[in-house]
């Protein structure tokens, strides 16, 4: 997947994503990135969230939607992504073998991401910091 959030010079959230779905995936499987609240969710008065990964798994959880409520509930950009995280584990099996990551921005324009597996970088740019990489923290 490719997840992208923006918060733009008014203070407007936008969002998009796109995927390359999943190797052997079954003919007509929907993965969670055309699904909006798993892949892709963004709330113009609380912030945005974009996942990678297994899709099943960030279905089950309504991944994106979940990063943006628990933003709405106070939690930082990337504590949201870590709790997010937590909950597609308490519901997967199969955890250690799969990779799920989220990605969020707030209206502050504060930004986290958070993954289960090593291996998750972001990018972020801004007209202060220019264009960074960010090493996404992980659960293992
Ligand atoms: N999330 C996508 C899917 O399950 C896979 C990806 O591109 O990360 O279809």
């Amino acid at each position: 997947t490719i997840g992208l959030l923006t918060l733009d010079s008014q203070g407007n959230l936008s969002g998009a994503c796109t995927t390359s779905g999943m190797a052997w995936k079954l003919p007509g499987r929907v993965g969670d990135s055309p699904i909006i609240g798993a892949g892709l969710y963004v709330d113009n008065e609380v912030g945005g969230a974009t996942a990678t990964g297994v899709g099943e798994a960030v279905i089950r959880a309504c991944g994106s939607f979940l990063v943006v409520e628990l933003m709405r509930q106070g939690n930082s950009p990337e504590d949201a992504c870590r709790l997010a995280v937590e909950r597609v584990i308490s519901r997967s099996p199969d955890w250690k073998e799969i990779q799920v990551g989220f990605i969020a921005v707030n209206k502050q324009g504060e930004v986290g991401g958070f993954c289960i597996q090593p291996g998750f970088d972001y990018a972020v740019y801004d007209k202060a910091g220019g264009n960074r990489m960010f090493d996404g923290k992980s659960h293992v």
